[in-house]
């Protein structure tokens, strides 16, 4: 059998798996079911495992038969809170938890690769280490927590790989790119202070609706006006409350957002244009705006360039050249960024939208879904990596 053929006799396997990922959603760092079902595959296939790295992080370690380097590969297993509105019988079974962004494929697509790689021992020199990591939806995320805990080290990780389902591309593809592949998600919160009254009288009170209103515009010229267009920045205001009833003016108004930047120098620069920007509109319509909030989020993902050009060549073998897509970074936040920041390494997407199938919702929607089809393709990615990386060989 090819490799290619092995990896594929395990076709069912890996989407039973990813299906009991899906039916059984756990959040954050809460993944009892999660990790011990992935502690326990780990354990059968006879690897070393550790658990409760980084609380409930799990990790296996698979030594090879001569010594080398040492490479990592990443899945993150956590959901989401989201209910699901997709028609599947694999649907949640959880009220209000759904896999709404593909991490029980990418769990699932790691313990498939750990198991043939376990079977391919006799080929690898050094050691593959499978990191399941929990929590990476909610900052401050899992992966600094495993570091923290040692997952670098012992034996010391050479480099770094993980992949991330991506229903922005078609399946059968891959996107990657050197540099920046991710940005920053940094959070934002504001407290208007108005003063409260009767809705006929609005000349006697102060209206920290009208305020707020005018902050959400105000911002957006942050970006258009004051920011370097070739510096990309994103600021969404995704939550505004403020009031109870249709003819009171409240006396309080509350903003919450987002800001998407490339580099912590520019998240720096924006948090005080908001600050600034948001302060001044609020004294000029009478009222106080206080920062309450400003939390920067994970950094961005930076892919080695000559590990992506070895992702490049693996994925060549694997779906073949015309199917890798040279990617610009995208404005999402990824805290394998942590892990790239340790050891050099690359990230990338594994295409798995498929418009005939109606499987082109985005990522962290109700009805969000992916092609099962393309979970061989990650497996065979990460086998390929492993055998690759290990032998210092091109991959064929
Ligand atoms: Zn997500
Ligand atoms: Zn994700």
């Amino acid at each position: 059998m090819t490799l290619k053929e092995e990896i594929f006799s395990l076709k069912n396997e890996v989407i039973e798996l990813r299906r009991d990922f899906h039916m059984h959603p756990e959040l954050g760092f809460d993944l009892p079911r999660t990790s011990k079902k992935v502690s326990d595959y780990l354990k059968s296939l006879g690897l070393e495992v550790q658990e409760g790295i980084g609380k409930s992080g799990v990790v296996g370690l698979l030594e090879g038969k001569k010594d080398g380097e040492t490479i990592m590969l990443r899945a993150d297993m956590d959901a989401l809170p989201i209910e699901e509105k997709n028609s599947i019988p694999y649907k949640s079974k959880i009220k209000g938890k759904m896999h709404a962004c593909g991490h029980d494929g990418h769990t699932a697509m790691l313990l498939v690769a750990a198991k043939i790689l376990s079977s391919h021992k006799d080929e690898i020199n050094g050691n593959v280490k499978f990191v399941f990591e929990p929590s990476e939806e909610k900052n401050p995320g899992g992966a600094i927590l495993m570091i923290e805990d040692g997952v670098m080290e012992n034996p010391h990780v050479d480099r770094a790989y993980g992949l991330h389902l991506g229903n922005m591309y078609p399946a059968g593809t891959i996107g990657i790119c050197a540099g920046n592949f991710s940005a920053e998600p940094d959070q934002f919160g504001l407290r208007i202070k108005g003063k409260g009254g009767h809705g006929g009288y609005p000349h006697l009170s102060i209206d920290p609706i009208i305020i707020a209103s005018e902050i959400v515009l105000g911002l957006q010229t942050i970006v258009s006006r004051e920011m370097d267009p070739l510096d990309p920045v994103v600021i969404t205001v995704g939550k505004i409350q403020s009031g109870d009833v249709f003819n009171v003016i409240p006396e309080y108004a509350e903003i919450t957002g987002t800001v998407r930047t490339l580099n912590r120098e520019t998240a720096m620069v924006v948090a005080e244009k908001i600050k600034r920007v948001s302060q001044n509109i609020g004294a000029a319509f009478r009222g106080e705006v206080e920062m309450i909030d400003y939390i920067f989020g994970y950094p961005p993902v930076v892919n080695d360039p000559i590990e992506t050009e070895l992702i490049k060549n693996i994925a060549k073998a694997v779906i073949g050249e015309d199917n890798i897509i040279e990617i610009t970074p995208s404005m999402v936040g990824e805290d394998m960024s942590y892990f790239l920041e340790k050891a050099p390494g690359a990230f990338y997407w594994l295409g798995s939208q498929n418009v005939e199938k109606g499987l082109d919702r985005p990522h962290h929607s109700p009805d969000f879904n992916f092609d099962e089809d393309v979970l061989t393709m990650g497996v065979e990615m990460h086998v390929r990596t492993s055998l690759c990386t290990a032998c210092g060989k091109s991959p064929g």
